[in-house]
């Protein structure tokens, strides 16, 4: 009898050693989050410390292969979580063929149905592939092994006069590192998170809406003070985003921008402490 609970006192110890084991791995482990470089369109992908991952964003229509070449550069097999922040095009277009091509756990989108043929496509492959899709709503949060954890902190309401207000706004947490993804939110959805008192404070932002001029405020700016802005335009686009208004606030507020017509694809590397960029072209 004795001999048994020694042994099972033995077992436990193994199992709590363990455990303490792959905690300390995962926080040493980096998070990774890479800025695509998709022209005036979104995609996002992070690699978490746990060794899960997640999707933000696929792109507009002709991205595809671009974004489906840089995964398999990565040795992606499966994105556990998808996040289509809104249904435009340059956010969706090329997400059909993305889920096509890997294994796919989770979608959360805004309860958002959208008459357009990327949306329609992008539904084809979700109930082809029976994906599990939930709604994307503030409040939401997801855990990443011991050190990560991302929260969806928009969208609050169940109706928004502009569609880009829709967004889901994704915080996400490594360790004491922050970084907040905007999508394509305008002022009232930044006026909706000011007044919400959730914790909008980013050591990054990823600049809402490609950099226009229809969010972006220095009052919103002020409130997650991020020394870091990131922005995910393409080079020649009629709309000439990013503005030079918005430039000019991240500007006074001494900000890094880093501008994905300028650098290519943009990786953020994140140890839990500080974070550093790596770019394309150096
Ligand atoms: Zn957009």
């Amino acid at each position: 009898m004795k001999k048994i609970i020694i042994s099972a006192i033995f077992v436990a110890m193994l199992v709590c050693l363990s455990d303490i084991h792959d905690a300390k791995a995962a926080w040493f482990e980096p998070m990774k989050i890479h800025f695509l470089d998709v022209g005036r369109a979104d995609c996002m992908f992070v690699q978490m410390p746990n060794g899960e991952n997640i999707l933000v964003d696929g792109g507009d229509e002709h991205d595809a292969a671009r974004i489906i070449e840089f995964l398999q550069g990565l040795g992606v097999k499966t994105i556990d979580l998808v996040i289509a922040t809104h249904p435009h095009h340059d956010h969706i277009g090329s997400m059909d063929e993305v889920l096509e091509t890997f294994s796919v756990k989770k979608i959360y989108m805004p309860n958002l149905p959208y008459d357009t043929s990327f949306y329609h496509d992008l539904f084809k492959v979700i109930n082809k592939k029976k994906i599990p899709v939930e709604r994307a709503v503030a409040g939401t949060s997801f855990r990443f092994g011991f050190s990560a954890k991302a929260e969806l902190l928009a969208p609050g309401a169940s109706y928004y006069k502009y569609i880009n207000d829709y967004s889901a706004v994704l915080k996400i947490t490594h360790g004491n590192n922050k970084f907040l993804l905007m999508a394509d939110s305008g002022v009232a959805a930044e006026r909706e998170l000011l007044r919400s008192h959730q914790d909008l404070q980013a050591d990054v932002i990823k600049v809402g809406h490609h950099g226009a001029n229809t969010g972006t405020t220095m009052k919103f700016l002020k409130a997650v003070s991020a020394k870091t802005a990131i922005i995910s335009c393409g080079s020649q686009n009629p709309n000439a985003y990013p503005s030079n208004v918005v430039l000019g606030r991240l500007a006074q507020l001494n900000m890094t921008v880093y501008r994905t017509d300028q650098l290519g694809v943009i990786t953020a590397i994140s140890n839990g402490r500080s974070i550093r960029f790596k770019t394309n072209g150096f």
